[in-house]
């Protein structure tokens, strides 16, 4: 695990086992004794015992010594702060104790030039990222910096937390960032210069959650990397044959989360939580068409076949969308208070290409009355007493249901990267040496 703690040459020093360990009294007594211990580091990384309960997840003895008015932000050997290795280890108690008593989210280190979010992207802790985030909205940074501009804060090689994400195969810290402002075409180059944007790195990764959320925010499949590479060439050589499957320019474009919808000032949350899954839904059905007859199988997404299956037995017709007469009615359009599924709603307001010049003219319209749609809500089931059961079941517990199916995808994403490139691209893959040289073909030499 990256630069841990070498905790080996900590064992000269009682303290620090006591911490790892956890044995608060042995603490306290010792710091008792002698206070300036609070103050002692490790002879070669030089933690300090912040670092070393944050890192451990002692959130009683990291409290203590906070409150003993230790710095928040001290700094090891490679300037990495206590929050930074709380963030790297997952370590949420210690994290957001740490930023409850001031410590500075927006400390570099001397690595890699890295925050405590990139920390949290890189090592997939989604719920330090979030935390992370929630301070920075809250924060001075937010005032000084911006918000946009921390969450796409640049380390050392010109990578925002979002391309580590997508590198290292984290699919909700990836949702979570795009959720949060993220760029999702940012190349790693700066001024001018190419570098990789995340959809380069998912596919480097091989991380098909990853791709999918990338695409599904309108990332481009035709951006070319530092050599001249779209991300289909780099899923490719990295043997990704799924990933490289959705890659491929050819193959049909995913949906992708409207802009039009940006338009709609009031988009509730549960809402939005409903066409995203219809969206994502849409989207694995098209990666199934263009996975079938190849080595690449998709772990079967049962929830959204059986959930809306459910919903249409328990439904009566009149719930029915009046549009594609398929799904319920699940979405209401306001003021008018027509109402549509899930599905419809999307459809009517994505692009299968985000169009710039055209996509931002004109907000959707209600299809029935042609007025302007104010806001998108949850539709609401007027007639019958256990509506409120019927709303909770679609507003949490299915998409609890599609985030756990959706971990469970990523684990199965995994088993890909064993695979070999096999039947769909034999043109490309079969060639043997002639591969090479075709590859050469993008490479921009210097
Ligand atoms: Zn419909
Ligand atoms: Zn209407």
């Amino acid at each position: 695990m990256g630069q841990g703690l070498s905790c080996a040459t900590t064992q000269e020093h009682g303290l620090f086992s006591a911490m790892q360990s956890g044995d608060l009294d042995t603490v306290k007594a010792m710091l008792e004794r002698d206070p300036s211990l609070t103050h002692q580091t490790t002879a070669y990384d030089r933690q300090s015992a912040l670092h070393i309960a944050a890192a451990n997840g002692r959130i009683e003895i990291l409290s203590m010594l906070l409150e003993r008015s230790v710095n928040p932000d001290v700094v090891n050997r490679h300037k990495q702060t206590p929050l930074m290795l709380a963030a790297m280890h997952g370590k949420i108690g210690c994290l957001k104790k740490l930023i409850e008593a001031g410590a500075n989210i927006l400390k570099f280190d001397s690595l890699n030039r890295r925050t405590c979010l990139h920390y949290a992207a890189y090592y997939g802790h989604s719920d330090c990222l979030q935390a992370v985030l929630s301070a920075a909205q809250s924060s001075p940074v937010a005032v000084s910096w911006g918000y946009a501009r921390f969450v796409n804060i640049r380390d050392g090689r010109g990578a925002a937390p979002l391309h580590l994400a997508a590198r290292q195969r984290r699919p909700q810290c990836v949702r979570i960032l795009l959720d949060n402002g993220a760029l999702v075409c940012a190349s790693t180059g700066g001024y001018g210069c190419p570098g990789s944007t995340p959809l380069h790195l998912a596919a480097r990764g091989g991380s098909l959650d990853c791709t999918r959320e990338l695409l599904a925010w309108g990332a481009d499949r035709l951006q070319r990397d530092a050599s001249g590479r779209i991300p289909y060439l780099v899923a490719l050589k990295h043997k990704h044959g799924a990933c490289a499957a959705l890659l491929n320019p050819s193959s049909a474009e995913p949906l992708v989360w409207p802009s039009p919808l940006k338009f709609i000032s009031e988009l509730n949350q549960e809402a939005k939580a409903l066409l995203e899954r219809a969206l994502m839904d849409a989207n694995r059905e098209r990666e199934k068409n263009i996975l079938k007859g190849t080595a690449y199988s998709l772990p079967s997404p049962s929830h959204s076949d059986t959930g809306a299956d459910d919903n249409i037995s328990e439904a009566s017709d009149t719930e029915l969308c009046c549009i594609c007469f398929e799904h319920v009615c699940t979405i209401e359009v306001q003021d008018c208070g027509h109402q549509m599924c899930a599905q419809c709603t999307l459809a009517l307001c994505c692009h299968n290409k985000p169009n710039p010049t055209i996509a931002c003219l004109n907000p959707p319209v209600c299809p029935f009355c042609r007025s302007a749609i104010v806001r998108l809500v949850v539709a609401k089931v007027k007639d019958c007493d256990d509506a409120d059961q019927d709303i909770g079941e679609i507003g949490s517990p299915k998409m609890r249901k599609a985030r756990k199916s959706r971990n469970f995808s990523s684990e199965g994403s995994s088993s890909f990267k064993g695979l070999s490139v096999m039947s769909p691209f034999g043109k490309m893959g079969g060639r043997g040496s002639g591969r090479m040289a075709a590859e050469n073909e993008w490479v921009d030499k210097p």
